[in-house]
């Protein structure tokens, strides 16, 4: 008999059910949310996207961590997960100065602790990748947060244990990446312990939503970059003015045709198959 999913939360992009007491139904939707607003658009296919290119990683990763994928539903868009403990921390890690990075940079010359070199330009590729932690926060926008913050939190051995862990997976996605055409900028982990006490990858990974990906021939230090993100979304609705508070507007037909367009390219290039091979039988990124 199949196992009965229980819904039990709903983020702004994905839904969460229960399967029993040990595993997690994740299933992403194709809503889409800027400034934490969810748009009253969707942008078709992006939840499967999003769960593939997860997937893709999952597979891929499982020598340096453990994760939390079981299987692979065949809508393509849902993941079914060993449930966690989530450490509450968020684990960016950051080759390049952009976003939030940049403006602390900007104020402090440092980002969550970490001094950098003087002059940096925004976009730059740092020195060495750096872990930046954040708070998860239940409402509102994630704060950064310094290293000695992150380990009071979750205990200074599990932090060290994360940032060794998270830093591996950066490396390791973004010489991937690279090898491929893009730019892995930065990008967001979310680890929790599993039943044992054992450190394990859960959430969504290095995903669009998840990093910023930016094509490698057109990076140009010295201002922002155009990725394969909600970026271009995002550029839209600032156009029109909007406040940035809830309603989001109505998104027209193009501008989705163009987020679809480039997460899409994001997942082919970096998974080197056809979206519609995907979609026709999602178990071929774990292979
Ligand atoms: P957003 O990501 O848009 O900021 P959100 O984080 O509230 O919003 P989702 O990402 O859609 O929403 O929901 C995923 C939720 O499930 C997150 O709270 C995440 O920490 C949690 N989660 C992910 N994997 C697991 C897991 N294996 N066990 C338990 N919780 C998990
Ligand atoms: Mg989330």
């Amino acid at each position: 008999m199949p196992e009965t999913a229980v819904h039990v939360g709903s983020g702004k992009v994905r839904e969460l059910y229960a399967l029993g007491d040990e595993r997690l139904l994740l299933v992403a939707s194709d809503r889409i949310s800027v400034f934490d607003v969810i748009l009253p658009t969707e942008v078709p296919d992006k939840g499967r996207v999003l769960a593939g290119l997860s997937a893709f990683w999952f597979a891929r990763t499982r020598e340096l961590v453990p994760n939390h994928l079981v299987a692979v539903r065949d809508d393509g868009r849902s993941l079914e997960c060993k449930r966690l403990q989530m450490l509450p921390v968020e684990i960016v890690v950051r080759g390049y100065l952009s976003g939030s990075g940049w403006k602390d940079y900007v104020r402090t010359g440092s980002v969550c602790g970490h001094a950098l070199p003087a002059g940096l330009e925004e976009s730059e590729r740092l020195p060495e990748p750096i872990v930046t932690p954040a708070t998860k926060a239940q409402s509102g926008h994630d704060e950064n947060i310094d290293a000695a913050a992150a380990a009071a939190r979750v205990g200074a051995e599990r932090w060290a244990e994360a940032e060794a862990v998270a830093l591996a997976l950066y490396r390791f996605a973004a010489e991937h990446a690279e090898a491929r055409g893009i730019l892995l900028a930065d990008t967001k982990f979310e680890l929790g312990l599993d039943r044992d006490g054992v450190l394990v990858l859960g959430d969504e990974a290095l995903t669009p939503d998840s990093s910023r990906f930016w094509p490698a021939d057109s990076y140009r230090p010295g201002g922002p970059q155009p990725s394969y993100d909600k970026q271009y979304v995002r550029d839209y609705c600032e156009s029109l003015g909007w406040d940035k508070t809830y309603p989001g507007p109505e998104v027209p037909a193009d501008v989705v045709a163009g987020t679809r367009a480039r997460y899409v390219e994001a997942f082919e290039l970096l998974t080197e198959l056809a979206f519609d091979e995907y979609v026709a039988d999602p178990q071929v990124v774990l292979t």
